[in-house]
Formats: C-alpha cells, structure tokens, sequence
C-alpha cells in the first residue's frame, strides 16, 4: 500500500541509497554542513517533511515567504534551505549542477544534486516567515547566523544516523508510525507537540484533546490515540534535558495514566524557528506526515516572548484553502486546578475564574530545581520521580541544561558505520 503524505503525494523516502555507497562517493566533492541543516537532511530524507525530497531552490523559498507555499501550490509555511559560505564554494570547486556529498562532523551523511546556488536577504525571509526583522527574535537570530550562499537541490542519504539511548526507543520516523498506528488499530491520531516535562495542565490538554477528537466514534472499542511528539533540537540553558522530556511524557504511560493502547511518545529533529502561527502550520504538515488526523494546539503554540497574540496559531488555520492540511487542529485553551472544584477545569467552564490557580511554569520550575515534591495537583509523582532520575543520569545532576550539559552531553546521534 502506498503510504501518502501532505499534499496528498506518495510519503518520501530518500533512506534508500542504491547507488551511494560510501565508497561510491568517495570520490565526489563535498561539503561540511552545520548542525541543523544534518537535523533538517535527516527529517527530509524519513519523509517528516514530505513532500519535500530536498533543500529549497530560490523559486521555492520566494512562493513559500510570499504566497506560504510550494511552486505547485501544497501548502508550506517555512523555507528549509541548506546555507553555507561562498568560500566553502570556491575552495571545494562547487557550481550548480554538481552532485556532492554532505559531510557532519566530518562523517558523510547524504548526498546532494545541486540544483540552485543561489543568495536570499534572510531579513526579508524573516520578514515574511516571522512577521518581523527584530533581532530579539531567536528565529531572526538564526536566519541572521546563516551562511552567506544558499543550494538547493534534492538529497540522497548516505548513512543512517544511529540514536543514542535512550533516543533509540522513541526514534519512529513517519513510515514506522504508521505502522505501529496500524498495529495499534488506532483510526484517528491527535498530536501533542512538546518541549517540557509533563505536568497535570499538559496531561489535561492531552486528554481533552483526545475526546475532542475521538468525538463520534463508537465506544466499544478505543480507536483513537495521542501521539506525543517531542521536539528535538538545539537547547539553550534552562530547557529541560532532552532525556527528561521523552522520559516523563513515557512516564504518564509506565505509571498508567495513560494505557498503551492510547498513547505513544516519539519525537521529530526541528530546530523551532518560534515562528508562531507559520511554525503551527508546519508542526501539523510533520505530523500529517506522520499519519495524525488532528493536531491540538495551545495558547502560544511555537509564540514567543509576545511576538504573536497568544492565539494567532489557532486562527491562521481558518485563513488557510479548504482540503490544504490533511490534519484537523484541535484548538485548546487552558487547563488549570480549581480550588472550588477541587479538580482540574478547562478555561471559561466553571464560574471561579477569580480562584484561578494556573500552572506556573516558573514556579513548578523552582521546585523541580530545587528536588522539592510539586503537590500532585501540579505534576505526577512518578513524572518529578522520572525527572530528577533523568537530572542524574543524563543531566550532570540538573534536570535542565547547564553550560555543561551544552558541552559534554552525549549526542543525539552518531553517523558510525553500522
Ligand atoms: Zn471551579
């Protein structure tokens, strides 16, 4: 059966190298690329951005900042471009029309048809894609640290990237999740994007979500799942380790919150452009891609620091082509504990909106820091267990990252020859 991605085209796959080997390209040029764009090559090649089946070409980056789409009209939201510096070019001989091989740290990773050298003011992009050329935007802040010269072009990978534990046990790229969505017998999948440890409001969302979307369906059987999708990338100080967030949200299953047949945690390689409202658009095409029928969406979904009202994400959705996205977003408030209720309530249901006790991240913070027991109406205790375990096995001691888990932390994964 062919397995179909967004736009309603054959999922790609650029894992298979028939003709690449490594001793074939031996002899190509190639090029040292940086972190993200490997993270980038990886999720093209596992099809998360299907139907992208390479970096952007300047025709592709100019419709997708000026119309938020592809040449032949899919829908697409933000440029996924290969930057490098001209001298890098020069020195290496590299014009269009070139097949090279791209390199991360100093390991061949894939290899690349150069369609298009080409140069992008990447203020306009920022422009265009993020509303804003503010360099207190971190997304600004990256486009800004690009190389000076673009190639666009389709990519070939050259060798499987191998996960580090416990990455391993989550890595389920959009042909995997398929299947384990069939083998879970799951009709309708809602997506959780995620980059925290889950606490009670979060495990709330989750659960409202999943009625939202389960909706109509007979209950004899379950046949609706939530699919928590981590986002994996390039973490500053005071995120949450990486390890600690795959492992509390697989926390909510051990522990039995959520049961198996309804839950199931993985994650994506993104490097968040914070793009608000574009980035919700390109959250749900990775997870269409990877087999989700609905998506929930928070306040400040992908927003920061008061770029974007805290609900832009949920509107654009109704600004977008009917049948655009093969993927329903679930639009979600807030979940809080109410102290009248004496449980969890959703925003604007109950009248005690002036007992309001939110989750503060802040403060839920703190505790996890300072290994002090959040109440349960805060956080699971098998998850602030999980956490503080994760601090001492991944984290040098600190469930969030130091400047010595930047440094010395064990990396996500390795191009070893398997
Ligand atoms: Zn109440």
């Amino acid at each position: 059966m062919t397995l179909l991605g967004h736009g309603g085209v054959p999922l790609v796959d650029r894992t298979t190298s028939t003709h690449t080997t490594e001793r074939q390209i031996s002899h190509l040029k190639k090029i040292e690329i940086t972190g993200r764009v490997a993270r980038e090559c990886i999720s093209i090649a596992y099809g998360f951005f299907s139907p992208l089946d390479g970096f952007m070409t300047k025709e592709t980056v100019d419709t997708v900042c000026t119309k938020m789409e592809l040449p032949d009209g899919t829908l697409w939201p933000i440029p996924i471009v290969l930057d490098v510096e001209a001298d890098q070019l020069t020195a290496g001989g590299i014009t269009e029309g070139d097949t090279v091989y791209l390199t991360h740290q100093e390991r061949p990773l894939a290899v690349l048809e150069v369609s298009d050298v080409f140069q992008y003011d990447t203020s306009d992009m920022a422009a265009a894609v993020l509303g804003t050329r503010e360099e207190r935007h971190p997304g600004v802040r990256m486009l800004q640290a690009m190389g000076d010269t673009f190639l666009g072009g389709t990519i070939t990978l050259v060798t499987e990237p191998q996960f580090q534990s416990p990455f391993d046990r989550f890595w389920c790229p959009p042909r995997q999740l398929r299947q384990a969505i069939t083998e879970k017998g799951w009709q309708r999948v809602v997506a959780h994007q995620t980059r925290n440890v889950p606490h009670k409001g979060h495990e709330w969302l989750m659960k409202g979500a999943w009625f939202a979307a389960n909706g109509d369906l007979p209950v004899e059987e379950l046949h609706t799942g939530v699919l928590v999708n981590c986002i994996i990338g390039p973490k500053k100080v005071g995120d949450y380790i990486d390890e600690a967030i795959l492992l509390g949200h697989q926390e909510l299953q051990d522990a039995g919150y959520f049961r198996t047949e309804v839950h199931l945690v993985s994650f994506a390689l993104w490097d968040m452009r914070y793009a608000g409202p574009r980035e919700a658009l390109l959250h749900a095409i990775i997870r269409t891609n990877l087999g989700c029928t609905h998506h929930m969406f928070g306040r400040d979904h992908a927003g920061v620091s008061g770029f974007y009202d805290p609900y832009d994400a949920h509107r654009i959705f109704e600004r977008i082509p009917d049948g655009a996205l093969g993927i329903k977003p679930i639009r979600v408030l807030e979940w809080w504990y109410c102290p009248v209720c004496g449980e969890m309530t959703y925003s604007g249901l109950c009248a005690h909106t002036d007992q309001k006790e939110s989750i503060s991240g802040t403060r839920l913070r703190q505790m996890i820091q300072d290994r002090t027991e959040p109440s349960a109406t805060l956080m699971r205790p098998e998850v602030f267990t999980r956490t503080l375990a994760c601090a001492d096995r991944y984290g040098f001691g600190s469930p969030f990252c130091t400047d010595r888990y930047l440094a010395d932390r064990d990396p996500v994964f390795t191009l070893e020859e398997g």
